[in-house]
């Protein structure tokens, strides 16, 4: 059945509750988190009525069924990455957990003059963790520098690989430029160095599911919270051979083989990276979200997003020969972007926008650095203004968003 938002947005009830006559709920903020549908919160609750117990160790009735249904979770993340290895997939809060865990690992492994190859782009998550190791170990961090058209310029790729390069961690797709990464030549010259590549996903994976094995990169995170499932929970996946060697990070309960006063030895991944009571919960609801979304002709719904992005992009291009200096930033074009468009506008702060347009026209829009200041300071700019969509978001939202705008532009500026 051919894609429709309507349809889609009637899963939400939060649109139903928020409705202010007719002003109703404008959600163009997914790029931070996307709603959730009712029947994932109905499926994790029915969980903790019905299973409610730990995992990993209990040997009653109710142990079994929440073991069963935390394993499933991590079968059905498996698949929608596209990987046939549950052993690969490790249960974290996020994608920022997902990173820390590995620049964590492997940093233990780092000597001082190793190299991390990152790029300007990068979300804080994957810039912060690896500037803790750099503290710790005495390792360099190299960055990819960006492109005018706000993507990772690939132009000089070659030269920023060296014989210290240890990894390589690159965003999939860019929260600010929207900008998706093309990874073909980040991730053939690496591995014709056997450097590993990590892709910070949290942006794409909401877009469908993915092919990590044609994609080729090594690690991948992304968080449930973007991808229409619960908070507190996310995804990394690693090639089974990098986490066999990678030491765990956390120390406790369920990630252990043996332990002595004196020695411990870990369990296999994923197990190992999984210290204490997971987020058992949460995984249930992950993983239905995941079901639930793939029940969607998503090629419908990625072509409707494009459409809706296009039209943002001419709206915005329209204000601004209106006579107002908008600056939007990344690719020009709707069909290199992911669902999200973030600007300027000369004079008028990206919070005040936000907040003008949330009062009056009840659109819920994100204003500021978007965990991204490195890269907004390759623009000459502390902040921006962003919309980002979800399958929820119509043509009409787009619309009353730009007139608000316009507007707002008018009271602002
Ligand atoms: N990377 C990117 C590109 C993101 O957009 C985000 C979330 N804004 C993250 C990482 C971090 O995700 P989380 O806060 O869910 O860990």
């Amino acid at each position: 059945m051919a894609f429709d938002p309507v349809e889609f947005a009637s899963e939400f009830s939060i649109f139903a509750y928020y409705e202010q006559g007719d002003n109703p709920l404008r959600y163009l903020d997914n790029a931070a988190t996307a709603q959730i549908p009712d029947c994932v919160v109905t499926a994790m609750a029915d969980h903790d009525r019905h299973y409610r117990s730990n995992v990993k160790r209990g040997i009653h009735r109710l142990a079994e069924e929440a073991n069963e249904a935390f394993e499933q979770a991590r079968t059905t993340a498996a698949h929608y990455l596209g990987v046939s290895n549950d052993r690969e997939i490790v249960f974290t809060s996020g994608a920022t957990a997902g990173i820390n865990l590995v620049a964590h690992s492997l940093g233990h492994t780092l000597k001082p003059g190793d190299e991390i190859l990152l790029s300007v782009l990068e979300h804080h998550s994957n810039l912060v963790p690896w500037q803790m190791v750099r503290e710790r170990q005495g390792i360099t961090l190299r960055f990819l520098p960006m492109t005018s058209e706000g993507m990772v310029d690939q132009s000089r790729y070659d030269e920023y690989l060296t014989g210290k390069t240890r990894l390589v961690a690159i965003t999939h797709g860019s929260n600010v430029t929207g900008a998706i990464t093309d990874t073909v030549r980040i991730i053939r010259a690496a591995h014709d160095r056997d450097i590993p590549v990590l892709l910070d996903g949290a942006q794409v994976a909401p877009s469908g599911p993915l092919d990590l094995p044609k994609l080729g990169a090594d690690f991948y995170v992304f968080s449930s919270h973007k991808v229409y499932g619960p908070n507190g929970i996310g995804i990394l996946w690693g090639r089974e051979e990098y986490l066999n060697t990678m030491p765990p990070v956390f120390g406790g309960g369920e990630m252990i083989r043996d332990v002595a006063l004196n020695e411990t030895s870990y369990a296999d991944p994923p197990h190992r990276f999984e210290a204490g009571t997971p987020p058992i919960t949460q995984a249930v609801g992950l993983a239905h979200a995941l079901d639930w979304l793939q029940r969607f002709d998503l090629t419908g719904m990625r072509d409707h997003l494009t459409s809706l992005t296009r039209r943002i992009m001419v709206g915005l291009e329209t204000i601004g020969r209106d006579g107002h200096a908008i600056r939007i930033l990344g690719p020009p074009r709707s069909e290199k972007r992911l669902s999200l468009v973030a600007f300027s506008i000369h004079d008028i702060h990206p919070h005040d926008i936000c907040q003008v347009m949330s009062d009056l026209y009840n659109v819920a829009l994100r204003g500021g650095h978007h965990c991204a200041q490195p890269l907004h300071r390759q623009y000459g700019l502390d902040g921006s203004t962003r919309a980002s969509l979800a399958g929820y978001n119509t043509h009409n939202d787009i619309d009353v968003f730009l007139e608000g705008l316009a507007h707002c532009i008018d009271i602002l500026g």
